[in-house]
């Protein structure tokens, strides 16, 4: 569903990705890990062209974002993508920022875009606040929002970004409940964490990233539990 393939990606005069292939097949989760720095955003970022590729190649579901004259924001539609922070429009209910996109950008019906949010909001266990302004949520509900947000718009592949690393502890299980769910449910999913564990049980696979490469990769199990490279190890070292 998401081919990458010689992806790179300079700043100026600073090289950030320097040539990156990595495939996430249909229903596949991918854990990226890495130091801070090492691109891993960056990278997000650029599989849905919020950074234009300085090079390389971003094929989703078979359309080349990467085509000059391929149709961005038709593509986009399809990549749901979920942040640290800041995520949900402040100014919306719950439900109107369920709904805003759908009907925007899908051209969905008022019912029809309700009824879709209403069954998401279900899915992430928060359909009682389907009238709440987000600043009444905490900041594992307004995640868990914002997921839902993304669900709505049929995603056929979802990116999240750190999107537990802002949250107080005690709030963190509740979000990756719901990520692990959508990953048993067979979502292709790209997901940026420092969460070990959940890497460890949720990922099909682990990429380990580092100053612009994937350095390692293969089953959680190997690169968590037995990683082969010394940069993989001094790192793992430093966040186990
Ligand atoms: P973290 O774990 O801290 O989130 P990261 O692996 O996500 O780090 P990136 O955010 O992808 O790292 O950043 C990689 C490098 O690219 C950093 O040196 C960063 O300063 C640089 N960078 C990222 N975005 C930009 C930008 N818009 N302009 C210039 N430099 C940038
Ligand atoms: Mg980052």
């Amino acid at each position: 569903a998401v081919e990458i393939t010689g992806l790179k990606k300079s700043f100026g005069p600073l090289d950030v990705l320097k040539g990156i292939d990595v495939t996430v097949a249909r229903g596949e989760v991918v854990c990226i890990i890495g130091p801070s720095g090492s691109g891993k955003s960056t990278l997000l970022r650029c599989v849905n062209l919020l950074e234009e590729p300085t090079d390389g190649k971003i094929v989703v579901n078979g359309v080349e974002l990467t085509d000059p004259d391929c149709d961005i924001d038709a593509a986009r539609t399809r990549i749901g993508m979920v942040f640290q922070g800041f995520n949900l429009f402040s100014h919306l209910s719950v439900l109107n920022n369920l709904t805003v996109a759908q009907r925007k950008v899908l051209k969905r019906g008022e019912k029809e875009a309700q009824s879709i949010a209403l069954r998401n909001l279900e899915r992430v266990g928060l359909a009682e606040k389907v009238n709440a302004m987000p600043a009444q949520l905490s900041g594992g509900q307004q995640q868990r929002v914002a997921i839902a947000r993304a669900l709505s718009m049929d995603p056929s592949v979802m990116l999240f970004d750190e999107p537990t690393s802002a949250l107080d502890p005690e709030l963190v299980g509740d979000v990756l409940g719901v990520m692990r769910a959508l990953a048993d449910e067979g979502m292709t999913m790209l997901v940026v964490t420092h969460e070990m564990q959940f890497a460890r049980e949720v990922a099909d696979r682990v990429l380990f990233m580092d100053g612009g490469y994937v350095v390692e990769e293969g089953p959680a199990a190997q690169v968590i539990g037995d990683p082969q490279h010394e940069r993989t190890q001094s790192f793992l070292a430093r966040v186990l």
